[in-house]
């Protein structure tokens, strides 16, 4: 009896039929597709992108070189090398991150004494060869520089849901 009912079942086309049904109730319902990268989705303030190395307002950069961050990476993505300054004030002399290995845990934000490693919103950029993605001390704080003013205010929004 199965039998009969599949062979009139595929006769009448049913299956065609209850799929073409399908996309015309979609042919006609509201669209629901951004035309990325003019319309973006919304964001949670607590995404993990790009990192960025941030400065004091007078220029200084943030990093004591305490290497807690280093310490902390899950997966060994940081790489710190630091010395004494002539004012006696510790700084890094290499502070890389490969982000081929970041898995954006977001423990080095966590575990950083003066604010100074960051993860930013950011998430357009890429890299062609492995190389792109590894992030020297000059680039993270590049990233800091352009984009302070963002990240000061995702701080303060991050720090009100503490
Ligand atoms: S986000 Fe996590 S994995 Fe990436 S560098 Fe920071 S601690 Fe390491
Ligand atoms: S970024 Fe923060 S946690 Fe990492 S070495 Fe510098 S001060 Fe320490």
């Amino acid at each position: 009896m199965q039998a009969v009912r599949d062979f009139l079942s595929s006769f009448m086309l049913t299956e065609l039929l209850k799929g073409m049904r399908l996309t015309g109730r979609y042919f006609f319902a509201r669209k629901i597709t951004l035309q990325y990268p003019e319309e973006k989705t919304p964001m949670s303030p607590r995404f993990r992108g790009l990192h960025a190395l941030r400065r004091y307002p007078n220029g200084e950069e943030r990093c004591i070189a305490c290497k807690l961050c280093e310490a902390v990476c899950p997966a060994m993505a940081i790489t710190i090398e630091s010395d004494v300054r002539d004012d006696g004030s510790r700084r890094t002399t290499r502070y890389d991150i490969d982000l081929t290995k970041c898995i954006f845990c977001g423990f080095c934000e966590e575990s950083c004494p003066v604010d100074s490693i960051v993860e930013t919103h950011i998430h357009e950029y890429h890299g062609e060869k492995r190389g792109d993605l590894y992030f020297t001390k000059e680039m993270l704080l590049a990233v800091g520089d352009r984009y302070e003013a963002d990240i000061a205010k995702a701080r303060e929004a991050d720090a009100r849901f503490r």
